[in-house]
């Protein structure tokens, strides 16, 4: 006996990656029935929110090196199959150029995420596939040889599932983490720990950084275990904040720093203000400053360089040159290894991406399909990697949602 079904294949989530999977599934097999399914009631509002409403689609130099989670040798071939010249060919037939600004980030020629989302939609549309939303699928399970999912607006059958359904990042768009619970049913396990990543981090409240909010320093931020390893290093903008640190090097920095912390309580973030600098290098130089301390660090901004000499308690007016040994080595200290107390972070609320997810050694990388579940593939940020900011995530959205979509009927 036939079952009959809804769909060849539904989509979970038409987010980036849904959306990436719903375009190549419809075109790589023009006679299935392919539908998204979205809970959320306005699509795609993290494209839209992207890079600043700019949508930093891709970056022009990727490779696994940019990523953490899964072994980094799994990420590269996933990351092979779709590259940065092809996501580019694919955005320009939907009629979206990109440009490469200096620091290797791609925008739509635009400077609109809009342009983005729209080209998106039309594309996977015109492709052929159907999306309907809002339509949060609160439970999945396996009958009669289909896949059954549902929720309070009615279920759906299909051959085929694709989770595309995110992480907990920015919950308000719809990605809270469900996904998870769904793909539990089917036998997958998580990964130990699911965190926040690329997410802003907090410091005291009497600590001095959180008076200089609004002043951005380049910086290296460096990861250190309890034994003085460093486990991660980034050199890049930090900004102090009203509540911590937030900016490029804080961002990137955050997964390493709570990863390494929760396993090793006294691993320790360490600023560097002078990246390059070493504190014997540095000490070196105060020897024979003769003007005033905060002078030294004054390309920093002269509110930041006072503040460090304060933090050294040292009076910012004094003379390095005239200080005792062991002040001088402190103020050499505070500028280049100075310990950032970090207290949390800002959370899902305010994470652009979420650490740990479906292992992908659960998933056959060739076509995203489980190792466990035949018939369930997995694609984007439910998977367990995440990418530094630069337009990684969405590399491994588009990436991995080709993946999953050219494969998901081959071999029906
Ligand atoms: C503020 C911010 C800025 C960012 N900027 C950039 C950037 O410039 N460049 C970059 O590369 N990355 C950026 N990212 C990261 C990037 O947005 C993500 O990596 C990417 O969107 C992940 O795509 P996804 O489709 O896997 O997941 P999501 O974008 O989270 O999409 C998942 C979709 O699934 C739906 N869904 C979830 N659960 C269910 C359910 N149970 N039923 C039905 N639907 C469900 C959700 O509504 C959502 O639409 C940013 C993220 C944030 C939060």
């Amino acid at each position: 006996m036939t079952v009959s079904h809804d769909a060849d294949v539904l989509i979970l989530g038409a987010g980036a990656t849904g959306l990436m999977a719903g375009f190549h599934a419809a075109r790589t097999y023009p006679a299935a029935r392919i539908v998204l399914l979205d809970g959320a009631k306005t699509l795609g509002a993290k494209i839209l929110v992207a890079g600043g409403g700019r949508c930093n689609v891709t970056h022009d130099v990727v490779d696994e090196n940019a990523y953490a989670g899964s072994s980094r040798n799994a990420i590269k071939k996933v990351l092979l199959r779709f590259d940065v010249p092809e996501t580019t060919v694919f955005f320009e037939k939907l009629g979206v150029t990109l440009k490469r600004e200096a620091t290797g980030k791609l925008f739509p020629t635009t400077d609109s995420a809009r342009t983005v989302l729209d080209a998106l939609l039309d594309g996977v549309q015109h492709a052929g596939a159907v999306i309907r939303h809002p339509r949060r699928v609160v439970w999945v399970r396996q009958e009669d040889g289909l896949f059954v999912v549902g929720g309070d607006w009615g279920s759906m059958r299909a051959k085929r599932l694709i989770f595309a359904t995110g992480g907990r990042s920015l919950p308000k768009s719809g990605s809270d983490g469900h996904g998870y619970s769904l793909a539990q049913t089917f036998g997958h396990t998580l990964t130990k720990q699911i965190f926040p990543s690329l997410v802003p981090l907090l410091l005291p409240e009497t600590h001095f950084i959180r008076a200089l909010s609004g002043i951005a320093a380049q910086v290296t931020l460096d990861v250190r275990s309890g034994a003085g390893k460093s486990l991660a290093s980034f050199t890049d903008s930090m900004l102090c904040t009203h509540f911590g640190i937030s900016g490029p090097a804080a961002l990137d920095v955050s997964r390493y720093w709570l990863d390494a912390h929760s396993t090793d309580p006294a691993a320790r973030l360490i600023v560097n203000w002078l990246p390059g600098r070493t504190m014997e290098q540095v000490d070196s130089d105060l020897q024979t400053w003769r003007e005033a301390s905060w002078k030294y660090a004054a390309h920093l901004s002269e509110r930041l360089a006072r503040s460090l000499c304060e933090a050294a308690n040292i009076l910012p007016t004094t003379r390095p040159d005239q200080l005792p040994r062991e002040q001088r080595k402190n103020l050499a200290r505070m500028l280049t290894e100075m310990p950032l107390p970090v207290t949390g972070n800002r959370g899902y609320t305010y994470a652009e991406v979420t650490a740990g997810g479906v292992p992908l050694t659960e998933i056959n990388l060739k076509t995203m399909q489980s190792r466990l579940c035949p018939g369930v593939f997995f694609c984007g940020e439910i998977c367990d990697v995440d990418g530094r900011i630069g337009g990684y995530n969405f590399q491994w959205a588009w990436a991995s949602g080709y993946v999953a979509g050219v494969s998901v009927l081959a071999e029906a």
